[in-house]
């Protein structure tokens, strides 16, 4: 089996949900958490997506890890390079999406690339080049209040033109054009191409949209989008006869206890978590500051969590007001590294203890965790919500894990993860 597609996501849940998107759409999918070395053998797979955790990494160190693994997936055959950012396009002023885009078409030889983080079933949608969260813009939605990448603007031309090299030229093919499709879109971004935009923001509004978009760009070295266009893209691959088709392989069954957490402070992981303690359930409230001074550590949380009975949550969540005192009297980075690094701990004793199934709520808490656990090459399984499958790691001793970017999944959630648990 060759690889055809090489994913390079920029944090691990965005990994994740692209790799399911992928397998939905018929592609045999392998994850591989981390930059691979440059001698690893590939998987037997066709689409590879590794996940990095260069969302707010320094620029040149995620441009150059976000290379290194393109170039990894090229060697082992892929034909098609496809950058997987947030469905809210989470960056800052400084990067990383236009850097590393801009990097990786170099690497890729492309002259043009799209960008469309549109995910409709989640409720992300392009309209006008202004991207929406349900009915509202995302300047107005929860993301304005992100701990790490505060997004202010929904115009996703103004976000992504002062992240690109002076001079780069953004353009937009509108949803009257979508709607069209595939002729039309690929007729849309050779006139762009031919007045030297080089960069193309597309609007989607539905999985239609995504899949005319699919067809268009199917032939394009390089992608950039949010997990949306995955099941396009597949289907491009399918169409053109390219994949093995069959049955995708069942993950183990690994059971005992699972272990949820959460580092998140989204709208929808508050709810989350305050559904959560509303029924009743075992949960644990981490808070920075006391983290800073001493007064909790990894070891009183694995104290407190021998005394569960059932599974418990363990998180940090909290509303912005909190996350933001936290900020003021930590710094930003302290706040997280505290909270991260405290996660990541107790992830490791608890699977010291016997744990084997763990959920985390939170893209960068998710790195750190997978991280620290030493998880490598997972497949993917069937999903708790849309963009939120369960994964095992391949090889003996198989460790079930369930990264949910934060923005994700219903309120039930962690119980509807501990349902469909493997
Ligand atoms: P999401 O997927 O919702 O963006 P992330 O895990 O990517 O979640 O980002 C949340 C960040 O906020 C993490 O770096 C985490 O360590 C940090 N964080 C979590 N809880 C707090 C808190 N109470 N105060 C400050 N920062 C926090």
């Amino acid at each position: 089996m060759t690889v055809l597609l090489g994913a390079v996501a920029d944090d691990f849940t965005g990994a994740t949900d692209l790799a399911s998107m992928l397998a939905r759409g018929g592609m045999r999918t392998v994850l591989r958490l981390g930059a691979p070395d440059a001698d690893e053998p590939a998987p037997g797979a066709e689409a590879v997506v590794v996940a990095l955790k260069s969302r707010t990494a320094p620029v040149e160190e995620a441009v150059a890890q976000s290379v290194a693994s393109w170039r990894w997936a090229a060697q082992a055959g892929a034909e098609q390079c496809y950058f997987k950012y947030c469905s809210t396009f989470d960056s800052t002023p400084h990067g990383n999406i236009g850097p590393v885009a801009e990097a990786l078409m170099a690497a890729t030889g492309a002259v043009q690339t799209i960008y469309c983080p549109a995910f409709p079933e989640n409720g992300r949608t392009i309209y006008q080049g202004k991207l929406f969260v349900f009915d509202q813009l995302l300047s107005e939605s929860g993301m304005r209040n992100h701990p790490l990448t505060p997004m202010t603007d929904a115009d996703l031309r103004r976000v992504l033109g002062t992240q690109l090299s002076d001079g780069a030229e953004v353009g937009l093919v509108p949803w009257a054009t979508v709607v069209r499709g595939a002729g039309a879109i690929r007729e849309a971004l050779a006139a762009l191409a031919a007045s030297g935009a080089a960069h193309v923001i597309v609007d989607a509004l539905t999985d239609a949209d995504l899949a005319a978009l699919g067809q268009a760009v199917a032939d394009m070295p390089l992608v950039t989008a949010a997990s949306g266009l995955g099941l396009g893209l597949a289907a491009s691959f399918g169409a053109a006869g390219r994949l093995a088709g069959g049955q995708p392989d069942a993950l183990p069954q690994i059971g005992g206890e699972t272990l949820l957490l959460s580092g998140s402070c989204s709208t929808a992981t508050n709810d989350q978590v305050a559904r959560w303690r509303n029924d009743g359930a075992a949960l644990m409230q981490l808070d920075p500051l006391a983290l800073a001074d001493g007064q909790e550590t990894a070891d009183s949380v694995m104290d407190w969590l021998r005394g569960q009975a059932g599974p418990a949550l363990i998180a940090a969540t909290q509303p912005p007001d909190a996350v933001e005192a936290a900020q003021r009297a930590l710094g930003r980075n302290r706040a997280a590294a505290l909270v991260e690094d405290t996660l990541a701990t107790i992830a490791v004793m608890a699977r010291g203890a016997g744990t084997r199934r763990f959920v985390v709520a939170g893209g960068e808490t998710s790195g750190a965790v997978a991280k620290a656990l030493g998880a490598e090459r997972l497949a993917v399984g069937p999903s708790i919500a849309p963009g939120v499958p369960w994964c095992a790691t391949l090889g003996p001793n198989p460790v079930a894990l369930a990264l949910k970017s934060g923005n994700f999944g219903g309120e039930t959630f962690f119980a509807d993860a501990l349902e469909s648990a493997p």
